[in-house]
């Protein structure tokens, strides 16, 4: 099958165009890569009879179809929940959240080369993207340390280890859980999610489903959670390519939604001082990027497409994680925060029920050990 090969890794700051795959930031500047697609999307090339992510395989030249790890992510349901609303259940997913639509194009695109150095690849993360790097570095037989802060939740602990992987505990904030995962060690290839571009770009495919569910008739408003930007920046990258591509009329308003505490997109989107806490303290406990390395490209691109952010306080995710499972929606607190920032926008007659809107659930509650208010 023809596959098309116009894309670049380029430095999101010198412009610099990256030779190896596995480099995760600029080995000029050691600023973040940034890949750039070069073809058009068509809906003729969708594999129909694919019911997974890779139905959009068309639009991943860099993934040999025989390399391809999967577990059949993707294509998760869009759920009517009212009139003008619905949900995106990225729940659903292999391994309860989105994450693992960067995971195997990220994993399917490195494993060969690491296999070949008889490497291992090395990840952090506040929880789910180790889980789900976990997951795919199993089913790719490669093995995987996973760097996670000191506090994750214990469901999410004894997932990553289930895989057979081993997890690292670092104490400090979420910078230094990085910082510990890329010093180098003989054999470790580091392969954080934040920063890989092929991660990054597999979220493309949240957007080309949102698309194709709604019949290529993009929703007025997409609310998403925002902490380290890679949801955030791979949506508007597959709406973009949509619209660019002529597919859809429009990038949909795309509202970036934080909690009060872990805020410095919204206050730098808002030009306020941000002051971050010593300690993160947040039921929404995926949400810890005080400090996101990929913040100047989250504004480019928000700002680029018009896009919108809110905050919501604790008692706010607390109501909003309450109301979707008492409605059957059961994910994590960090996910109940775009629910969150939707209400609180309603309340607020920033918007109308009118809007055609699209929330996009992104984690399991089984993650969670928190309960639900009576
Ligand atoms: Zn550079």
């Amino acid at each position: 099958m023809l596959k098309l090969m116009n894309y670049k890794i380029r430095c999101t700051s010198c412009h610099k165009a990256s030779v190896s795959i596995l480099d995760f930031r600029c080995t000029s500047c050691g600023k973040p890569l940034d890949l750039g697609l070069d073809f058009n999307f068509e809906p003729r090339l969708v594999q129909l009879k694919n019911y997974s992510a890779w139905r959009y395989a068309r639009f991943y030249p860099y993934v040999d179809a025989r390399d391809t790890i999967t577990l059949g992510e993707g294509w998760t349901p869009l759920v009517k929940f009212d009139d003008n609303l619905c949900f995106k259940l990225d729940y659903l997913n292999p391994t309860g959240s989105f994450k693992d639509r960067g995971s195997t194009t990220l994993i399917s695109a490195i494993h060969r080369q690491v296999k070949k150095h008889g490497g291992y690849v090395a990840e952090d993360s506040s929880g789910n993207a180790g889980a789900s790097i976990a997951a795919y570095s199993a089913r790719a037989q490669l093995k995987a340390k996973i760097y996670v802060p000191e506090n994750v939740s214990g469901p999410k602990i004894n997932q990553i280890k289930s895989y057979g992987m081993p997890v690292v505990k670092v104490a400090g904030s979420r910078s230094q859980v990085a910082e510990k995962a890329q010093r180098a060690e003989k054999g470790k290839f580091y392969v954080g999610h934040i920063f890989h571009p092929f991660f990054r770009d597999g979220i493309r495919t949240l957007a080309y489903e949102i698309a194709e569910q709604s019949n290529w008739k993009t929703p007025a408003r997409v609310y998403l959670p925002v902490s380290a930007g890679t949801l955030l920046l791979g949506v508007i990258s597959g709406f973009r390519h949509l619209a660019d591509s002529g597919t859809i009329s429009n990038v949909p308003k795309t509202v970036a939604c934080q909690t009060r505490q872990v805020s410095p997109l919204y206050h730098r989107m808002r030009k306020l001082e941000y002051k971050a806490p010593k300690k993160v303290t947040s039921v929404a406990d995926a949400l810890v990027s005080t400090n996101p390395p990929l913040l100047d490209l989250m504004i480019k691109e928000l700002q680029g497409i018009r896009g919108d952010v809110e905050i919501v306080d604790e008692n706010e995710i607390l109501d909003a994680f309450t109301k979707l499972a008492h409605k059957g929606f059961f994910v994590e607190p960090s996910s109940a925060v775009a629910y969150a920032a939707y209400q609180k926008q309603l309340k607020n007659k920033e918007i109308s029920k009118a809007d055609k809107t699209v929330i996009v659930l992104t984690g399991h509650g089984l993650k969670t050990t928190l309960q639900t208010t009576p």
